[in-house]
């Protein structure tokens, strides 16, 4: 049973319940009404299939994939699909949820799904994964669809398998729909800048709270935990905007260097190592618990979710908090950092500039026709840039968090539409 190999589910906060604590504080301070809180406190549609697959060894073994569309009051949802061992229905109705807030916050005409297949992807052969994933595209037909639903990547999946969910999709419909998938490889109509568009967002958040704490690029220091796709992409274009760099870790380890890491090279030395920082050779080593609670300018946490909590909040040195990752700070970690007064730019919009590139892979699929990355990267960062500000005003109005004040700004959006809209 490696191939699925569930981990335990361990005591790890109830993402859902974390993403439903933040939710509650931004709709108290709306003065949401109880209807409507009761609307997008449960998510739309949740779609739970069994998928038997044969191996490449002959056995059957039925897996189990989910689909949660968290809301479709601002238009067709959007959300990534991960494949791990530890999927289960409660981060995936978590993230969902973020998704909606994500999109509302940046604007852009999306509800939130999320979806995922608990597997281990890693034990598993191509042939083996591209069976798995055309078997659930298949038993989601009628989910997904180009003004429906749409997915995207997540953790464990790729341009790769975005290309066999399009295929798939495309052959049950007897034509080619690109835009029902987003993350493609470029020739199946992916967008130029997908690849860096978490990592630029990133960025931009960071620059912009920079601006507004005063601090100034050129003398900051930095921190990044995680140097996957968000953290390295992040890292560079930060470095190429004059901060310096100082620590880097991975799953492998941690690694230091107080003039700046040189991070093409650290990249390089990456993708030539399994995508490993292992080994690496132009920094010193440093206990990874160490690296959050440097004394440096800013950190970006861009690996996972709850790497922030009440056991080292307080020893937290920086003055601002970029969240590349989704979740990466718990709930209850959230009250000592803002009594600290530290500035956390926070997920939902930090880390929104991937999706705001998914929405215009999609949009430039439904035109046929192909934006320059020029384009792509100067409407991203004006996105970007918008609802920062949008966010750090409400901060001030309402006098909260960035993060209470992202919520509201979604809140109060997705809220408004479905009076519109209406119920039955
Ligand atoms: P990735 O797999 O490319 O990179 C993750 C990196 O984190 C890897 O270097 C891994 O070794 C490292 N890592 C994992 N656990 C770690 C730990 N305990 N300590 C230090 N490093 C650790 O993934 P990614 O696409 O860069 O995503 C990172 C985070 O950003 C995730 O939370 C993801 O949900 C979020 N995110 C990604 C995107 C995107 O477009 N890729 C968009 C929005 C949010």
């Amino acid at each position: 049973m490696a191939y699925i190999e569930p981990a335990p589910i361990t005591d790890k906060a109830n993402p859902f319940e974390s993403m439903m604590s933040r939710f509650q504080v931004a709709s108290q301070h709306l003065g949401l009404d109880d209807e409507v809180y009761n609307v997008l406190k449960s998510p739309a549609k949740q779609v739970i299939v069994s998928l038997p697959i044969t191996m490449d060894d002959g056995a059957l073994i039925v897996f189990e994939g989910y689909r949660v569309i968290h809301s479709n009051i601002l238009g067709p949802s959007k959300g990534g699909i991960r494949y791990d061992p530890e999927v289960n229905l409660d981060e995936i109705k978590a993230l969902a949820a973020w998704m909606t807030w994500k999109c509302a916050v940046v604007d852009i005409p999306y509800g939130g799904a999320k979806g995922g297949i608990r597997c281990n992807p890693y034990q598993m052969s191509p042939g083996e994964v591209e069976r798995l994933t055309r078997a659930y595209t298949t038993a989601m037909i009628d989910v997904f669809g180009t003004d429906r639903d749409i997915p995207a990547p997540d953790m464990g999946t790729g341009p790769r398998e975005m290309a066999w969910m399009m295929d798939q999709y495309s052959r049950a419909h007897g034509t080619t729909i690109n835009a029902v998938v987003t993350g493609k490889p470029l020739v199946l109509g992916g967008s130029l800048g997908r690849v860096e568009a978490t990592g630029r967002g990133v960025m931009v958040s960071a620059l912009s709270a920079m601006e507004k704490l005063r601090i100034n690029p050129y003398n900051a220091t930095c921190a990044i935990q995680g140097f996957g796709n968000v953290g390295s992409h992040a890292g560079l274009l930060l470095e190429e905007r004059g901060v310096k760099v100082v620590a880097i870790s991975d799953l492998s380890g941690a690694y230091y260097n107080e003039n700046g890491v040189n991070l093409k090279d650290a990249m390089e030395h990456r993708d030539k190592n399994k995508n490993q920082m292992k080994g690496y050779e132009g920094a010193e080593s440093l206990n990874p618990e160490d690296l959050l609670t440097l004394p440096v300018d800013v950190i970006v946490p861009a690996a996972k979710e709850d790497v922030i909590t009440s056991q080292n909040a307080d020893k937290i040195r920086a003055r601002l908090i970029v969240e590349g990752a989704n979740g990466p700070t718990s709930a209850e970690a959230d009250d000592i950092i803002h009594s600290k007064g530290i500035m956390v730019v926070p997920d939902i919009l930090a880390n929104a500039g991937g999706v705001t590139v998914s929405y215009f892979e999609w949009v430039q699929n439904r035109m046929g026709y192909k934006w320059t990355g020029e384009r792509v990267n100067r409407r991203s960062d004006r996105i970007m840039k918008d609802s920062f500000n949008k966010v750090y005003d409400t901060a001030v109005s309402y006098n909260v968090s960035m993060r209470i004040a992202a919520y509201i700004v979604a809140i109060d959006k997705v809220a408004k539409t479905y009076k519109y809209r209406g119920g039955f």
